[in-house]
């Protein structure tokens, strides 16, 4: 029997016996349709913070309810392990390493790291399939991600090249342009005299500490001022080059003097004019962002530059003015510092060319919502150059490939050799076969993007095993948060595309952020940061579930707001409360001859509506409308009204007679396992327990089949009465309240007028108001009571 309750008790018991029973395995043998997620492999960092938790409720909220409705559900897990944080964290640790010795620590650390997530994404009942597990540092996961490399360079989609690319000084690699973003910042612009024929030129610049790589000066064409520079030569201070001026319409006339410096390369314009006009580039800095080929200046670090350049041309009184700018500034999103543009051998993926395709696989997927792929589509018209995939990191994934140092050749090793490293590993051949040149191994590693970019063929046993890539691919689900949409969801679709042939995913669902109460993006220094294991350690893993659906509606950022913990909480102890009513009510119940009177023929056609419109709501992943649904149906028409209106034939069956309390056991008995199977999916715990104890001690609630809707338990005559019926016994209640009487005390007499004939309750009115003597009546609805 159902004693207090308290879901910290038996949430561990809980998980033990789906394990036992093998609730979450997926079935190699089975015949059932199969569903396959595409669980994001989280980076491991320690802590499963919030907005993971929505992300994995979500995608927990799915496997359930697609077990119960038949499906044989691939539910894995990875860890996308690689990356720049893990070496900070390392490096912080332990200082600077020899390269193999550091790596050993990244992978200790992350080992460690993983070991104290998981058991929080075990303890919070995700139903994954923890024999599915996958590491992206695992040597398979290498192997698989060096042949993806090594098939698309057979394509011609890999290729190595020296370009500008988007470069952190303060990390010292290359980095794609999804890793920057912009953010506003003030900053000075500096008037500065350069000259022409002998006469002052003025340029306005924010980066005086670039001068030195200044490779042109640009005018506007349609410039009045300006017209008869057109052809002509400037100085530029303090280095005495003698620099173009050219005509350009791209040049703005009204920032600044209308002037412009180009260097190689400030910014993204810089690049395209210097290829624009064939310019010759001057190396500004290296790759700490230290200035090269800067006379006295060379060495220093850019804001150091900046300053004694300034100061320079002041003692030479060569400023003639500064003013205060707000300028959009690209950082890298990791470290936050400002990103620069470098000329490097780098790595490249090629997305020139293929956006339309990559666009046309993501219209053949369902996002949801379906919005959500506008984000996608933007990215890709807005694609300006291929993807550098390489970084000049440790911790990651080698990138496959060896050089020649003379003639740039790439050599390539054979697929049975995988995993290699270049980087210490001997190349296939001893020279290079074009030009006999020495070969070098890369030692830069992939991106990131690039391990998690083939997830979905990964988990379908790509490229080994045929039979399971027919079974799981394409993935029938890709979970995943919205503002990772230009990077892993775009990443994959076109890795996958490219790789297969194939779209990856059937539907694309997008989770939004997760913000604090004050609605700002939730952060420890705000002070509104909120830990899952806070919400658990304060109500329970189902009251933090069912607050993943009850925080709004699926796509939209969330904010999180303990009303809705207590809400759930007071919810499932009323769930719980009801339970236990009715396990008491059950006792002794067998099946046999009984008498559906128009309540139960009510209850039951309202559940009958539920399951509809919950299974439709499941079935669009609208979560919180189906969360909705269950909550309201259970709590304010089942407990409120119909248990109400039942007591009286359970507790006086002699003289309401046997088969209307079997009746009424069957329809309490029916809507409470109604209602758990369709709570299951939320609040896995809560629901399980209750099963165990009213339904079946050995097997779970897990386990049954979600309920099918039937039209012939619609019953629309009932529910209109019983609509009147609950608005009489209202009446009754606000009668007795009013008149500070108990609500279980006599009332005389009852007068009832309503549109439709209530005789076929009046033994619920007489029996649930405790009215002696009722006149019924047919009109407009009016209740008339005497004490
Ligand atoms: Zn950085
Ligand atoms: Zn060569």
């Amino acid at each position: 029997m159902l004693g207090k309750y308290s879901p910290r008790d038996f949430e561990g018991k809980l998980r033990r016996k789906w394990g036992k029973l093998k609730v979450h395995e997926f079935n190699e043998k089975s015949k059932r349709k199969v569903f396959v997620i595409d669980t994001p492999p989280p980076f491991p960092t320690g802590e499963f913070h919030i907005g993971n938790t929505l992300n994995w409720c979500y995608i927990d909220f799915v496997a359930r309810y697609k077990r119960m409705s038949g499906y044989n559900v691939f539910f894995p897990q990875g860890w996308d392990c690689h990356g720049f944080p893990t070496e900070v964290q390392v490096e912080k640790k332990y200082g600077k390493l020899p390269r193999e010795q550091f790596k050993q620590k990244c992978l200790e650390w992350t080992n460690e790291v993983v070991g104290t997530m998981k058991p929080q994404m075990e303890e919070m009942g995700f139903s994954i399939d923890w024999r599915q597990e996958y590491y992206t540092v695992d040597k398979e996961y290498h192997r698989k991600v060096q042949y993806s490399i090594l098939k698309m360079f057979e394509k011609g989609l890999v290729y190595r090249s020296k370009h500008p690319v988007l470069w952190c000084p303060n990390c010292e690699s290359a980095i794609a342009k999804a890793e920057t973003d912009d953010v506003e910042r003030e900053t000075a612009l500096n008037y500065i005299e350069f000259s022409c024929d002998g006469k002052p030129l003025l340029i306005a610049t924010t980066r005086p500490e670039l001068l030195h790589a200044c490779v042109a000066v640009l005018v506007n064409p349609e410039d009045e001022r300006y017209k008869k520079l057109h052809g002509k030569t400037a100085v530029v201070p303090l280095f005495n080059r003698e620099v173009k001026i050219i005509p350009d319409s791209e040049v703005d006339p009204n920032f600044g003097t209308g002037i412009v410096m180009v260097c190689t390369f400030g910014d993204k314009q810089d690049v395209v004019w210097t290829y624009r006009y064939n310019l010759p580039v001057i190396e500004a800095m290296n790759q700490k962002g230290e200035l090269l080929n800067a006379g006295k200046f060379t060495g220093m670090k850019a804001e150091q530059a900046k300053k004694a350049v300034l100061e320079e041309l002041k003692s030479l009184g060569l400023i003639t003015k500064t003013e205060k700018l707000k300028q959009v500034v690209r950082i890298h999103d990791r470290c936050k510092k400002p990103v620069e543009f470098l000329l490097s051998a780098q790595w490249f993926m090629k997305l020139k060319g293929n956006e339309e395709e990559v666009m046309k696989a993501a219209y053949k997927m369902r996002w949801i919502p379906p919005h959500a792929i506008q984000l996608l589509v933007d990215w890709c018209r807005g694609l300006e150059w291929d993807w550098c995939f390489s970084r000049q990191r440790i911790f990651g994934i080698p990138i496959p490939f060896w050089y020649c140092e003379r003639c740039d050749g790439v050599v390539a090793p054979s697929y049975s050799s995988l995993p290699v490293d270049p980087a210490k590993d001997k190349p296939p051949v001893e020279n290079c076969p074009k030009c006999e040149g020495k070969l070098i191994g890369e030692s830069s590693v992939c991106d990131g993007w690039v391990d998690s970019s083939i997830t979905p063929l990964i988990i379908a046993g790509w490229p080994d095993d045929e039979k399971k890539f027919k079974l799981l691919y394409p993935s029938s689900l890709r979970p995943q948060g919205t503002d990772i949409i230009r990077t892993w969801a775009f990443y994959t679709i076109y890795r996958c595309l490219m790789l297969t042939g194939e779209p990856c995913f059937k539907d694309v669902l997008i989770n939004g952020m997760v913000c604090g109460s004050d609605g700002r993006k939730m952060s420890k220094s705000l002070g509104n940061y909120v830990e899952a294991k806070d919400v658990i350690a304060k109500s329970s893993v189902d009251s933090l579930r069912m607050w993943a659906a009850l925080s709004g509606s699926t796509g939209k950022d969330n904010i999180f707001y303990w009303k809705d913990v207590h809400y759930a909480h007071s919810f499932l102890n009323k769930l719980w409360n009801a339970s236990k009513f009715i396990e008491t009510s059950l006792q002794g119940y067998e099946e046999g001859r009984m008498k559906l009177k128009t309540t139960d023929k009510w209850i039951l056609s309202r559940l009958n509506k539920l399951v509809e419109s919950c299974t439709n709501y499941m079935e669009n992943y609208e979560f919180y409308s189906a969360i909705t649904a269950i909550t309201e149906f259970f709590w304010h028409e089942f407990c409120d009204y119909y248990i109400e209106e039942v007591k009286h034939r359970l507790y006086q069956s002699d003289k309401y007679g046997g088969e209307s309390k079997r009746a009424a056991q069957f329809t309490l008995r029916t809507a409470l396992l109604t209602t758990l199977k369709l709570l299951a999916p939320f609040a896995p715990y809560t629901t399980d327990e209750i099963y165990e104890s009213l339904f079946s001690k050995e097997s779970s609630v897990h386990l049954e089949r979600w309920p099918k809707a039937d039209r012939k338990m619609s019953d629309e005559h009932s529910e209109q009465i019983a609509a009147l019926l609950n608005r009489v016994l209202s009446e009754v209640r606000k009668f007795k309240m009013s008149n500070k009487l108990p609500l279980n005390s006599q009332l005389s007499y009852a007068k009832i007028t309503a549109p439709e004939e209530l005789d076929e309750v009046r033994e619920e009115i007489e029996a649930v108001g405790r009215i002696k003597k009722i006149e019924i009546a047919k009109g407009e609805f009016s209740v008339l009571l005497k004490r």
